[in-house]
C-alpha cells in the first residue's frame, strides 16, 4: 500500500468522522451559508434546536431564521463582521419553528479557500436561554434590592440637608463641617448604587434615557466642578473658559453621571499632583469635553479594556477602591448619543479623558 493511498484513506476516514460528528451533535446547530447568504447545509442538531428540517431551510436566505439581522449591503450584518474579523461571536434571539423565542450564542466563521477567495460561512448556534434566564433573575434581584436601599438613602440626605439649614439659620456652625462631610458620603453611596442599578439595567435590557434637556455647557460643567470641589478641597479643579456651547436633546442626569464619574476618577487617581483641568473645544460642529489629571496614569495595555464592565486596571487594584463600572456606563451613555469616549494617558504622568459629541447634538 503506497503512502499516498494511506493518506487518502486517512483523509477519507477523517472526513467520515467529521461528518459523523456533525450528524451526532445535538446541542449545537451547525450549518453553512454560501457567499450570497443562502443556507446550503443543515445538521440534525440544527433541526433539533430550531425545529426546521433540511428541506425547509436549504436554499433559503439566512434572514428566514434570524429576522432581526440587518443587511448593510447585499450581505447580512453578521456575515460581514465575519469577513472583517475572520470570526464573529454574538448573542441574539431566534424564533423556533414552533414560534418559541430562545436566546442563542452564534459563532460565524468566514471560510476562505486555498485560492484566498471566500467560499462561504459556517454558523454554530447554541441555546443559552437557561443561562440568560438565570442572569435575568439575578439582575432583577439586584434591581429590587437596590431600590430598597435607595429610598432610605434619599430620606437620610433630605434630613441632613434640613439639619444643615437649621444650624445655618441659628448661626450654630460647630457641627456644619460634619454634616457637609456626611452629605458627601451619602452622595458617594447614592452614585455607587445608581451605577450598580444602571449596569444591571444594561444587562437585562436597555438603559432608559429622557432626551429632553438643552444643556448650556459652561453652566453645567461649572456646577458639577463646584460640587466635586466642595467635597475634595485638597484638589484644584480648573474649568477653562470656552465658547458658549449648548447641547440639544440630552438627558442632563445621564451626562452629569458621565462627567461626575470622570471627575471623581481624576480625583481618586491623582493622590499627589492634584490639579484637574476641565475643558471644552468645538471643531467643525463637533464638541469635545476633556478631563485632564496629572495622576498615576494608565498603562498602554489597559487603555481600551478600562471601558469594559468590571475591568479595573492594575494601577487601581493596588491603591484605590472601586467597582469598574463608571467608564462602562460612561461609554454606554456616550454611544447612545453616537459620540465617542477615549483616553490618552502615560503611566506615572496622568490621563486625559475625552468625550466627543457629533454635530447633530450641538446644532
Ligand atoms: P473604578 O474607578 O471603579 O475602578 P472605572 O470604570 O471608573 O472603575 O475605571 C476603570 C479603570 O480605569 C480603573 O479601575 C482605573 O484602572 C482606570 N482609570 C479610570 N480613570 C482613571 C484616571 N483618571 N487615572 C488613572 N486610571 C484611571
Amino acid at each position: 500500500m503506497s503512502l499516498l493511498h494511506l493518506t487518502e484513506i486517512t483523509r477519507k476516514e477523517h472526513a467520515d468522522l467529521f461528518n459523523l460528528m456533525l450528524e451526532e451533535v445535538q446541542d449545537y446547530a451547525i450549518f453553512t451559508i454560501d457567499t450570497k447568504g443562502v443556507i446550503v447545509s443543515w445538521n440534525p442538531g440544527a433541526r433539533y434546536l430550531l425545529g426546521y428540517t433540511k428541506n425547509e431551510v436549504i436554499g433559503q436566505p439566512l434572514s428566514v431564521l434570524f429576522p432581526k439581522l440587518k443587511k448593510n449591503s447585499h450581505l447580512h450584518q453578521d456575515l460581514e463582521m465575519a469577513i472583517k474579523k475572520g470570526q464573529y461571536e454574538h448573542v441574539t434571539q431566534v424564533i423556533k419553528k414552533n414560534k418559541k423565542k430562545i436566546f442563542v450564542n452564534c459563532v460565524v466563521t468566514a471560510l476562505w479557500g486555498r485560492d484566498n477567495r471566500l467560499k462561504g460561512f459556517s454558523k454554530i448556534v447554541q441555546d443559552i436561554t437557561p443561562q440568560m434566564e438565570a442572569e435575568k433573575k439575578r439582575e432583577e434581584f439586584i434591581s429590587m434590592a437596590g431600590h430598597e436601599v435607595k429610598n432610605p438613602l434619599t430620606s437620610i440626605k433630605a434630613y441632613l440637608q434640613l439639619l444643615e439649614m437649621k444650624f445655618n439659620k441659628k448661626g450654630e456652625t460647630e457641627f456644619l463641617p460634619i454634616i457637609t462631610k456626611t452629605i458627601a458620603q451619602v452622595d458617594k453611596l447614592a452614585n455607587l448604587l445608581r451605577d450598580i442599578l444602571d449596569a444591571s439595567k444594561i444587562a437585562i435590557g436597555k438603559l432608559p434615557f429622557h432626551d429632553k434637556d438643552n444643556i448650556h455647557l459652561d453652566d453645567f460643567l461649572r456646577e458639577i466642578s463646584e460640587t466635586v470641589q466642595i467635597s475634595y478641597p485638597n484638589h484644584t479643579i480648573v474649568l477653562e473658559k470656552k465658547p458658549h456651547i449648548t447641547l440639544h436633546h440630552i438627558d442632563k442626569e445621564r451626562l452629569e453621571q458621565v462627567i461626575l464619574n470622570l471627575l471623581l476618577n481624576a480625583v481618586k487617581y491623582s493622590p499627589e499632583n492634584r490639579k484637574i483641568l476641565v475643558s471644552v473645544k468645538e471643531r467643525e460642529g463637533e464638541v469635545v469635553i476633556s478631563v485632564k489629571d496629572k495622576g498615576i496614569g494608565i498603562a498602554k495595555k489597559d487603555q481600551t479594556s478600562i471601558f469594559e464592565k468590571f475591568y479595573r486596571g492594575n494601577n487601581a487594584k493596588k491603591m484605590q477602591q472601586g467597582l469598574g463600572l463608571g467608564l462602562h456606563l460612561a461609554q454606554e451613555i456616550i454611544n447612545h448619543y453616537k459620540g465617542k469616549i477615549w483616553v490618552e494617558s502615560e503611566k506615572g504622568k496622568g490621563s486625559t479623558f475625552y468625550i466627543l459629541f457629533p454635530q447633530s447634538i450641538s446644532h
